[in-house]
């Protein structure tokens, strides 16, 4: 079939090169000039066992978030007072993160993100991929009450089997000799087979191999709405119309809008994401794995040269303005913990925005249009979902059996929660 994919982020790519594999004409069709110009450049670059656990649908995020909406610094920032999107959107989102739906929205998550890493460690085996990968994460508790919120996630770790060892400050110490004397914590938890890389490097690397494979890339095209007529499917692209079998949604936080043109309306709400990359000046003083701060929900690692912090989630903005809030939590949480590593106040800010669904599962698979396919949703952790997704829906896509069961990943979970 020819097979367009709208969206050149590390959802799209990776779906592409599943595709070309399997024997279709595919064609990647991206409103910027290059691959991986959204929320896949901001990528904080974790990914591994852990990477579905720290969803942003997790328990007692909401309150903590809430808890700390007059302070300087905090997990979520607000831009608009009342915008009835953003609260029916939220009033979810609180609903997904009682224990009961985390745990269902968890498995998954961590059925797609365990597929993925087998899927990610061929590709890096088979194409000897190298974008500078570490090993390790820390999730750091500040307070026991902090370790208290964390414990559904550690049981879900243990029962999936993943390595991890709770640690106390002197045994944490050892592993980050360069942690700060000044900030005082509780516990943190070891997860020595979490891994961090160039999210950016890897997408143009996948862009290459998905080339080799006869894949094209349309740049500088921009498709503004889909249309399903006599078994075939139009895009308009900019002034175009153009023909295509079949097409894949993978528009990153555009999705929602093309969706919403062929009349499939999702909760996917936009979501401004925060990072900032500072140079190292002391590299002894520097993080030696990922370093994941629970109470503020920001992640620090360190890719070569620079220190790479991610994380705030912004509801309500449609600018690309930095929000102050934002800006003051990374620098907080990078100062809290390698004080000397870097100067964070001039570090390159950047902010993005990623699709959200309040359930923080993706959805990937047919719509009830022939011939239109989605994998969208990704949210703020799906480099980790990227290979298994794309896999998966290309063998939906060539109509083969899928490695993995699709349930829960679908559109029809919607009906589900409906009953
Ligand atoms: C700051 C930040 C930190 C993150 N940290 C991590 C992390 O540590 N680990 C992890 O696993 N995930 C992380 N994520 C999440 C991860 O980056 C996203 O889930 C992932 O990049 C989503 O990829 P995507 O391809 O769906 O979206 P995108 O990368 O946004 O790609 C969508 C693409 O579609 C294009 N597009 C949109 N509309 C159209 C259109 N109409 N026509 C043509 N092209 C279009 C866009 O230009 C864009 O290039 C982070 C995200 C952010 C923002």
């Amino acid at each position: 079939m020819r097979v367009a994919v709208i969206g050149g982020g590390v959802i799209g790519v990776s779906t592409a090169y599943y595709l070309a594999e399997a024997g279709h004409e595919v064609a990647v069709i991206e409103r910027y000039g290059n691959v991986a110009q959204e929320a896949s450049f901001g990528n904080l670059d974790l990914m591994g066992p852990t990477s579905a656990l720290r969803n942003w649908t997790v328990p007692g995020l909401p309150f903590r978030a809430l808890s700390m909406l007059f302070s300087p610094e905090s997990p979520i920032a607000f831009s608009s007072r009342f915008e009835p999107a953003m609260w029916s959107w939220m009033r979810r989102w609180v609903s997904e993160c009682r224990i009961t739906r985390f745990k269902q929205n968890h498995h998954r998550l961590k059925a797609l993100a365990d597929y993925s890493g087998q899927l990610m460690a061929q590709l890096i085996q088979t194409h000897d991929l190298d974008f500078q990968q570490r090993k390790g994460s820390m999730l750091m508790f500040r307070s026991a009450k902090d370790l208290q919120l964390a414990r559904p996630t550690m049981e879900l770790l243990g029962e999936s089997g993943t390595a991890h060892e709770l640690l106390d400050p002197e045994a944490v110490r050892q592993i980050e000799p360069a942690l700060s004397a000044e900030t005082e914590f509780h516990s943190a938890l070891h997860v020595p087979e979490d891994m961090a890389g160039n999210c950016p490097l890897f997408v143009r690397q996948m862009r290459m191999l998905a080339q080799n494979l006869g894949v094209e890339f349309h740049f500088n095209n921009e498709v503004h709405s889909i249309r399903h007529q006599d078994n075939t499917v139009n895009l308009l692209i900019d002034e175009r119309t153009v023909e295509v079998d079949a097409v894949v949604i993978a528009a990153g936080s555009d999705s929602g809008r093309l969706l919403h043109g062929l009349g499939i309306n999702l909760p996917l709400y936009p979501v401004k994401v925060y990072s900032a990359s500072a140079t190292v000046q002391e590299f002894e003083m520097a993080p030696q794995t990922s370093i994941f701060d629970d109470t503020y929900h920001v992640a620090l690692t360190r890719l070569g040269k620079r220190i790479r912090i991610a994380g705030c989630a912004e509801l309500g903005s449609s600018t690309v303005n930095l929000h102050k809030k934002a800006v003051n939590t990374l620098v907080k949480v990078a100062d809290d913990w390698f004080p000397s590593a870097a100067n964070y106040r001039n570090a390159n800010f950047w902010c993005g925005t990623t699709g959200m669904l309040p359930e923080g599962v993706p959805l990937l698979g047919a719509t009830p249009i022939p011939q239109v396919f989605i994998n969208a949703g990704h949210g703020a952790g799906s480099w980790a979902l990227a290979a298994g997704s794309g896999k998966l829906l290309a063998d939906v896509i060539s109509q083969r059996e899928t490695e993995i069961s699709q349930e829960g990943l679908t559109l029809s979970r919607y009906s589900e929660m409906k009953n």
